[in-house]
């Protein structure tokens, strides 16, 4: 087995995926492990991506849950943490990311720490220390108006130091633009000076993918870095690890092809919709058969529509969906209430994900954050290697599941807005 190189800790299970589908184009063989692995093997990967729900969890919880998922990574060897974070430094005045950050620094003994959300393929950069949307600061986008975590303030070195716990006495600075543009070696001048001064983080501007390798390589010998996807371009280099497809080369897997579809972006609509007009089998769920008899009946003849379908074009796939227009959505929330609506939801689509891979679906496309935790949850998926890149921060991954057998399945999780609108058959075509 070869050795760990990079451990990271996710707030959120599509960033996990994100940050794993970076690591693993630019050559790192990667493993992303849903919540922190209760087995003491580890699997064989250059890095392995923790997925946790810590975000908007109770802060208390998000560090028991970072810091446990931390010692994890150091016990099985991990020579760098990685901790990711939004691209939109998504947190609330009390955190979790300061806390998590501050906790993180103690259990390694890291003197110093880089902090950064650029990521410029997706119009996330940051200069003089405010995180850009775009054109946009991050505090005049749509991010002002988010309702869990509205990010008010563009300006991360006051964010970030806001967050931090008032008894940590950690201060954090700012490597800015022209130090980042001067290279490694600058870069590292700039994080002694502001040791110096007593700072023990940093905001790191970044505008290119350049900045960000420059910075990857700066941060070589750092313990923790904190980022969204964008800084892992520049670490594998560090370990001597260039692209190779060989990195996201993924077991064999045979079988029928599924669709589940809970996503009600703008995005995943377009998708359904395209995949019904070229003709794709397509089954809306009914939303007034939600729980007890109804939905095993329900269930009961999605199975056997899939079958017929199967049965007749086994190279096609079979689409179940939920998602709606927002006015649709709007209709059934009033009726069951949004939270009761989205729960009842998700568990009647992670049944019929179920059911399909215990039919012979193989290769699963399942769309929308939340719906794609629940199926995972439901067939019992504790990691997913991650393979080839259908769309940017959507790959292919392999895992194994109690339903579906020794080969296991080829499933992809699509966070919502993610994806061109013929996502669904070019997903399937990449595998052929
Ligand atoms: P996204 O990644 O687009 O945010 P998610 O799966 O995370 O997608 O969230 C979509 C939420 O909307 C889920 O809780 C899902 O159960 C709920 N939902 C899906 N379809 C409908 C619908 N037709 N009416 C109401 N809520 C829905």
């Amino acid at each position: 087995m070869s050795p760990l190189l990079l451990g990271c800790i996710a707030d959120d299970f599509t960033g996990a995926t994100d940050l794993a589908n970076t690591l693993a184009r630019a050559g790192m063989r990667v493993v992303q492990t849903i919540g922190v692995p209760d087995v003491a093997d580890r699997p064989d990967a250059d890095a392995v991506v923790i997925a946790l729900k810590s975000r908007t969890a109770e802060t208390s919880v998000a560090v028991a849950q970072s810091v446990e998922a931390c010692r994890w990574l150091r016990r099985h060897g991990a020579r760098q943490i990685y901790f990711k974070v939004c691209s939109t430094f998504d947190s609330t005045a009390r955190g979790n990311i300061g806390p998590v950050l501050d906790a993180l620094m103690d259990e390694l003994a890291c003197a110093f720490c880089i902090v950064t959300p650029a990521f410029p393929e997706t119009g996330r950069t940051v200069y003089q220390g405010h995180l850009f949307v775009g054109d946009t600061l991050l505090s005049d986008s749509s991010m002002r108006n988010h309702p869990l975590t509205p990010m008010t303030d563009a300006n991360l070195v006051r964010v970030l130091e806001r967050q931090l716990p008032a008894g940590a006495r950690r201060r954090v600075g700012l490597i800015d633009h022209r130090q980042v543009a001067g290279g490694a070696g600058r870069i590292r001048e700039r994080m002694a000076d502001l040791q110096a001064q007593g700072c023990a983080l940093a905001i790191a501007d970044a505008l290119t993918d350049d900045d960000l390798a420059c910075l990857g390589a700066a941060a070589g010998n750092l313990p923790l870095l904190c980022a969204a996807s964008g800084l892992a371009i520049g670490l594998p280099g560090n370990w001597g690890i260039t692209p190779s497809e060989t990195a996201r080369h993924l077991p064999p897997v045979e079988g029928l092809r599924a669709i589940v579809s809970g996503s009600c972006s703008a995005a995943t609509n377009a998708q359904v919709t395209h995949f019904v007009g070229s003709g794709g089998a397509a089954w809306s769920l009914d939303s007034r058969r939600l729980d007890g008899d109804a939905l095993a009946a329900q269930v009961d003849e999605i199975a056997e529509w899939a079958e017929r379908h199967w049965r007749a074009a086994p190279q096609h796939a079979v689409l179940v969906f939920s998602t709606a227009r927002p006015d649709e959505v709007q209709a059934v929330q009033s009726r069951l209430g949004a939270q009761q609506a989205g729960g009842l939801i998700e568990q009647a689509l992670a049944q019929i994900a179920r059911r399909l891979v215990a039919r012979g679906a193989r290769q699963l496309i399942l769309a929308g954050g939340e719906t794609s935790g629940a199926c995972i949850g439901a067939l019992n998926v504790t990691r997913l290697q991650i393979g080839r890149q259908i769309d940017p921060g959507v790959p292919w991954c392999h895992a194994h599941s109690p339903d579906a057998g020794d080969q296991g399945i080829y499933v992809t999780l699509k966070s919502g807005n993610f994806g061109g609108v013929d996502f669904f058959s070019r997903a399937f075509a990449t595998l052929a």
